[in-house]
């Protein structure tokens, strides 16, 4: 019997120039971003500045981790205590922590088949509640119909907040994921697009968030050393307005960043050749549903799902361990505890509770598994033949059962 050997959490080493250029910073010892000699210009700065022309964002702030970037586009978009926020039922912790630190409450919209924010159910919530602000989670990749969700928004006023943990490099007809919002955030935690341990970054075109969240994110009056920030004018509108909520990203995070930034292209075509022969390995097998990918959509395949549908919850638990004793290592959003990075809706006890059927149901068949680039090919294709194999195992006996 194959079995698969290889750690589904091993991330590629730093490249070479990032080794490098995180030594220098080392040994001239100025980790701090407004600590420059003089004339010389900071990672970080540099590195804002290379991300917004990634982009093409006007702005960029470098922060401290994904989910301050999403507290802090709250907080400069003036988000209020008690004020209803909507987000997906659908996505990772750190986005309806986001919205409870500031105060504001969750509303939860409920997710379709193909893994997107259901637009139905976030027209009628938008007139439920009232809601100026969508913090839309692209969660685990998957697009929405971008056009429609913010056609939605511009039409009720409501500001969309982009969480792009998943989507850097992501588009979405040609439009970069993050672009499509008032502000687009990022994450640089290990297991992302790029790897600096813990970081985030920010983007938008609006001077005022630019200028607020620059401030918020500790600039204290030093903000004239960002480049991909607004005029002093615009700073001073804010400056005695706005607290100081330290977040920032320091000159060593932004040095490791800034080589892997410069290689995402490939990087991106990697790791879409992972998810094709995963894709390609699983497709027909009986019981099983391939999430589809729209044309519209262009995505970075870091991580694949697939779906169970309907399948009660001692199957799923039956292919999952029958998988890991193989080696192949899937997440279930189904469980009922949280467990390691996977939670769900209603494990977020401090949002008011919600009842999200459609939500319920697509979570309890739903699997998912990492594709980190130290995998090759034919890794992928053995893990496809595994997981194939098993379900339809289990599909088999329960059917003759
Ligand atoms: C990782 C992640 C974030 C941000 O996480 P940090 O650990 O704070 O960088 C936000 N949203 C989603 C969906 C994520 O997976």
């Amino acid at each position: 019997m194959e079995r698969f050997t290889r750690s589904f959490t091993q991330q590629e080493p730093i490249p070479e120039a990032g080794i490098e250029a995180a030594m220098a910073v080392l040994r001239h010892g100025r980790l701090h971003r407004y600590n420059v000699a003089p004339g010389e210009v900071a990672e970080t700065a540099l590195l804002e500045e290379e991300f917004a022309a990634f982009t093409g964002a006007k702005y960029c702030l470098a922060v401290a981790s994904g989910g301050y970037a999403l507290g802090c586009a709250l907080r400069a978009l003036e988000v209020q205590p008690g004020d209803p926020v909507l987000t997906n039922a659908f996505t990772l912790a750190p986005v309806p922590g986001a919205i409870a630190a500031v105060g504001a409450v969750p509303h939860f919209v409920e997710v379709t088949e193909d893994l997107v924010i259901d637009l139905d159910d976030l027209e009628a919530k938008a007139e439920a509640t009232g809601a100026k602000v969508l913090m839309l989670s692209h969660m685990r990749g998957h697009l929405c119909d971008m056009d429609r969700l913010m056609e939605i928004c511009r039409t009720r006023g409501i500001a969309v907040v982009e969480d792009c943990a998943h989507t850097m490099g992501a588009a979405w007809r040609g439009v970069p994921s993050g672009r499509h919002g008032v502000v687009g955030c990022y994450s640089t935690q290990t297991y992302k697009h790029i790897n600096s341990g813990e970081g985030g970054l920010l983007v938008t075109d609006d001077e005022d968030l630019a200028a607020r969240a620059i401030l918020l994110s500790g600039s204290y009056m030093l903000y004239t050393r960002h480049r991909a920030a607004p005029s002093a004018e615009v700073f001073e509108r804010v400056k005695y307005v706005t607290p100081n909520v330290s977040g920032r990203m320091d000159n060593l995070r932004a040095a490791i960043l800034r080589p892997q930034l410069a290689d995402f292209a490939a990087q991106r075509e990697r790791w879409n050749a992972l998810y094709r022969a995963v894709e390609a390995g699983l497709a027909g097998t009986p019981g099983l549903r391939i999430v589809p990918r729209p044309p519209e959509e262009s995505y970075v395949g870091s991580s694949i799902q697939f779906l169970l549908p309907d399948w009660n919850g001692e199957a799923v638990r039956e292919v999952l361990d029958r998988c890991a004793n193989r080696g192949a290592e899937l997440k279930w959003f189904g469980a009922e505890e949280p467990l390691a990075f996977t939670s769900r809706y209603d494990h977020w006890r401090y949002a008011p509770q919600q009842r999200l059927p459609q939500t319920d149901r697509v979570l309890a068949g739903l699997l998912d598994m990492r594709l980190p680039l130290t995998f090759t090919e034919e890794d992928c294709t053995l893990i496809a033949r595994i997981i194939r194999a098993e379900v339809s195992t289990v599909w088999q006996a329960r059917a003759v059962a």
